[in-house]
């Protein structure tokens, strides 16, 4: 029933092609490995029962090698084995995996995420789970969480988890990231801070966590805002009050299969030679685009310029961001016809602009009032 349950759902996200060879070649695989599932549960009924979607990264990475860490293959192992490595997660739950996906992270797309979303949400809805964990490539774990935080309506907790060395290394990160992952799932504590990314025995929010180091253990951060808790062995220690990001808007996706496309564009020195850029974005159908500025958002006059007068000829949505890596821009003013991303880095603004242009279409006032969330006084 469970496993019908997610069938159905992938059959959904794919539901313009009539089969799975037309498939694109991610939704084959995740509907590959899907049909390859078992459902696993836990043996102790008694004990708090949450779902966890695995869908492969490196937590779930396998190589030759003890010693390797690059060059292995990202999603090779699957959730009923991830789960088998650390019996003492069916000591604190009864959990039900689902292998949703067994991808690298660059194979994870708005349709499968929506998807994920989707399927985490029915199963939160049962009175008797109460929680869920993802298990993800870290790569573009945090589009996912922030996917995930924007269109999952639960209070119960949503953790997603990663690992930065494969299942096979010597001190593998990915066994005690799981089992911190379960254990937030169960902690009722947890409940009511939207969703939380967990590695490296720190909790952050899905909304401002990003990913800052291609290799170190401690890579997922959010200066500016810090950490929600963190871990004392598998115990989950919160610094504060259930809290949410202000004002967070709420996506329903129960609908949606696509949503339009954003691309983001980045700022440097000599970029007054690259509108060709903005025209061959345009002209490939976006219906957004994202600036990656420098500083505060800044880009060269003389392309800024010809950007928005580009944009606003085809309609298409001008979000600005800043390539720094922390802190937000400057609000823009309700006559402005660029959207700031606000404390939102390039990539999670591309979700949230996603998310927005589906429910409002090329509403500038309406996208602007999503992405001011953190910025109330602007209304
Ligand atoms: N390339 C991997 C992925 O994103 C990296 C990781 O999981 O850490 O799937």
């Amino acid at each position: 029933m469970l496993f019908t349950s997610v069938l159905a759902g992938l059959a959904l996200a794919g539901a313009a092609s009539a089969r799975v060879e037309d498939l694109p070649r991610h939704l084959r695989l995740a509907y590959r490995d899907l049909v390859n599932t078992t459902s696993t549960n836990g043996n102790n009924a008694s004990l708090p029962k949450i779902v966890y979607f695995g869908t492969g990264g490196t937590i779930a990475g396998s190589s030759g090698s003890a010693t390797a860490v690059t060059g292995y293959q990202a999603g090779a192992l699957g959730v009923q084995t991830l789960i088998d490595a650390v019996p003492e997660i069916i000591n604190i739950t009864n959990i039900i995996g689902i292998q949703f996906a067994n991808v690298a992270s660059d194979q994870m797309n708005t349709t499968l995420t929506m998807q994920l979303s989707r399927n985490i949400s029915e199963y939160l809805a049962a009175d008797d789970v109460v929680g869920a964990v993802v298990s993800h490539g870290t790569d573009t774990l945090e589009e996912t969480a922030i996917m995930l935080d924007l269109t999952i309506k639960s209070d119960k907790p949503v953790v997603i988890v990663g690992a930065m060395r494969p299942a096979t290394a010597i001190s593998a990160d990915g066994p005690y990231n799981l089992l911190q992952a379960v254990s937030l799932a169960t902690y009722p504590g947890a409940a009511g801070r939207g969703t939380m990314i967990t590695l490296n025995d720190r909790i952050g929010s899905a909304f401002y966590t990003t990913k800052t180091n291609p290799r170190s253990l401690d890579t997922f951060k959010a200066y500016e805002q810090g950490y929600l808790g963190n871990f004392v062995g598998a115990t989950p220690r919160f610094w504060y009050e259930p809290a949410k990001v202000l004002n967070k808007p709420y996506f329903d996706v129960t609908n949606f299969t696509t949503l339009p496309h954003v691309a983001i564009l980045y700022a440097y020195e000599d970029m007054a030679l690259d509108v060709p850029l903005v025209s061959a974005a345009i002209a490939s159908g976006v219906k957004g685009l994202v600036i990656a500025g420098s500083g505060d958002g800044g880009t060269d006059s003389t392309w800024n310029r010809q950007f928005q007068s580009l944009c606003a000829n085809a309609s298409v949505a001008m979000v600005v961001s800043t390539r720094t890596g922390d802190g937000s821009d400057a609000p823009d003013g309700d006559s402005s016809p660029t959207i700031s991303a606000n404390s939102l880095n390039p990539e999670k603004a591309k979700i949230m602009l996603q998310l927005s242009l589906a429910k409002n279409g090329y509403n500038i006032t309406a996208i602007k009032k999503d992405f001011d969330s953190d910025y109330p006084t602007l209304g």
